[in-house]
Parts: C-alpha cells; sequence; structure tokens
C-alpha cells in the first residue's frame, strides 16, 4: 500500500531529476506572504507567479478541446515519474507547487472531473497519505484539467481551515460519522467527520443531492479538502455559487485582479500569480472574493435544514 514516504521520496527524486521542479520549489522558499484575521479567522495570501497557467486557465468546452490533456500518460514530461495508487490513479509531483509539498493524483484514464463516483477514493487517498491534505476542485471551480479526473495534495499544516474547522456547529451526531456546518466565517462549508469511509460517503451523497445545481453543469459546483487524522476522516465540503469572483473580470485595470479561486483559497490561502494584485489585495477584498463566489449564509442555512431532515 502506496504511503506518504512514498510520495515524498518521489518528490526528492523528481527535485534531482528535472529542473524545472528543482527550480519551482527552490523559488517556493522565496515566495511573498502576508495574512490578515478576518471575523477571527486567518487568511494569508501567497504571491506564486508559476500558478499563472492555472489561474488563468481557459476552461470552457471550446477551448479543452483544442488541447492535448496535459494528465493523460502520452502527454506527461519524460522525466515524469509516478507511483501507482490502487489500479485507477497514480501519484504524481506538481511542478507549479503552492504547498512545500504537492502532489497530482490523476486518474489512469481520460474521463470527466466528476466527485459523485469518486468521492471514497478521495478518502483512501487521505488515509494511506496522512502526510498530506486531498483536494479536489470541480471542473468550473478551479480544475485546470475538468476533462481529466484528478486530485491533488498538498502537506498538512499549511492551510488555516486544518484547525477552524474546529469552530464549525454540529449538525447530525451519527454512530460514525458528525456532520458540521461552518458557519462563522466568510466562506460556508460541510465538515464531516467519520471514522469509516461509508459513513462519510452516505453524508457526502445527502449532500452532493441537496446542493445547488445549474442546468449548464456537470455536477453541483465545489471544492473539497479532506484529511485523515486520529483515526478519522475530515472532510470540508465548501458549496460554489460562482468559478470567478467580479475582479476577475473587471475591464477597469485597476480594479482587475487575477485570482482564480480553488480548494487552497477556500482552506485559507488565496493565490495570487501576479505581484500588482498581491499589493492591492486587502482584507476587504478577500471578503468580497469569497462573499461571490460562494454560497450564502441564507442559502447554506436553508441547505442544512434540508440536509439534516434526511439524517
Ligand atoms: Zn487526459
Amino acid at each position: 500500500m502506496l504511503q506518504s514516504v512514498d510520495a515524498l521520496q518521489l518528490l526528492e527524486e523528481q527535485k534531482e531529476a528535472w529542473d524545472l521542479v528543482a527550480t519551482n520549489y527552490a523559488a517556493l522558499d522565496k515566495v511573498k506572504t502576508k495574512s490578515y484575521e478576518i471575523d477571527g479567522n486567518c487568511w494569508k495570501v501567497q504571491f506564486n507567479p508559476a500558478r499563472i497557467v492555472s489561474s488563468s486557465a481557459k476552461v470552457d468546452a471550446a477551448s479543452i478541446k483544442q488541447r492535448k490533456c496535459f494528465l493523460c500518460k502520452e502527454q506527461l514530461p519524460a522525466v515524469q515519474r509516478g507511483i501507482p495508487f490502487g489500479e485507477k490513479y497514480q501519484v504524481l509531483v506538481n511542478p507549479f507547487p503552492i504547498f512545500p509539498q504537492h502532489l497530482t493524483i490523476p486518474s489512469v484514464h481520460h474521463e470527466l472531473q466528476l466527485i459523485q463516483a469518486h468521492y471514497k477514493d478521495m478518502l483512501h487517498l487521505a488515509q494511506s497519505l496522512a502526510h498530506f491534505t486531498i483536494f479536489y476542485n470541480g471542473p468550473k471551480c478551479g480544475a485546470s484539467a475538468p476533462d481529466h479526473l484528478h486530485f491533488q495534495a498538498g502537506n498538512k499544516g499549511f492551510l488555516p481551515i486544518e484547525k477552524e474547522w474546529k469552530k464549525a456547529q454540529l449538525v447530525h451526531d451519527g454512530a460514525e460519522a458528525k456532520l458540521y456546518a461552518l458557519t462563522s466565517s466568510i466562506r460556508q462549508a460541510f465538515v464531516i467527520q467519520s471514522s469509516s469511509v461509508a459513513a462519510a460517503d452516505e453524508i457526502f451523497q445527502l449532500i452532493y443531492q441537496a446542493l445547488p445545481q445549474k442546468g449548464n453543469e456537470v455536477e453541483p459546483m465545489m471544492n473539497i479538502l479532506t484529511w485523515y487524522e486520529d483515526g478519522m476522516f475530515v472532510s470540508c465540503i465548501f458549496p460554489r455559487a460562482e468559478h470567478r469572483p467580479s475582479c476577475f473580470f473587471a475591464t477597469d485595470e485597476a480594479k482587475k485582479m487575477l485570482i482564480s479561486p480553488a480548494s487552497v483559497d477556500m482552506g485559507g490561502v488565496l493565490i495570487t500569480p501576479l505581484e500588482k494584485d498581491f499589493d492591492h489585495i486587502s482584507a476587504s477584498c478577500i471578503r468580497q472574493i469569497m462573499q461571490e463566489v460562494c454560497l450564502s449564509a441564507v442559502d447554506m442555512a436553508h441547505l442544512v435544514e434540508c440536509i439534516k431532515q434526511k439524517l
């Protein structure tokens, strides 16, 4: 069975063998960061120029059709090595890191980025790679390959949500799984805490079915962060209202910011690939971005009531 130590060893090997990886991980030591306290919670901002490809990625159907899939085996660089995770996935080093230890975990098949049938895989990954937090970006919520199923993983101890979730309110106290709602924050989240894959999945499926789904989307918009600690799975599900905030599309240069929130941003670390945006962003910008891309507190309260009735 794959363990964290195997993935960490892969990272060290790829730093030796692959110049891009060596350069980009070394550059992480020098990235600028700043932090804010917003409503009693910690929010960080990271200026990370290597992430420009992902933040500005065109993920509309026509653009995706025109490009070769960079997660398919045939397109991976010759120097890239992978470790199998079961028969369905392989673990790769992410050459454009946000975390000091950052993995991409694509399916070995070219299949759509969809979570409903694969949420359990995420839990198994979290248990095997317990050094890491596993994350899922929905096809319109930050995934730069919406046509190829994949997760990512970043070392624990990086995202503020790992501590902040403990402020969440208990919604349901089941024998094998608890459901919480994190509403004391500028973004809303469900948190599942469970000792069992099956029990966590059961609650996840109820949340999935209750989430709003736009007619042109293949699944409800969401980001998910999952990790394993003290014999328990902890899974934060962030329902999304929009793919990108209004500042992303602003035509006024003074207001325009290249920020495209995904799981890491939901976890409390906003990524700015442009230095001017890093300099400009403020606590009130973060608040506005989160308000625009996340479900409102009113909608969240309604969802919680719907799900409660089914538990
Ligand atoms: Zn592919």
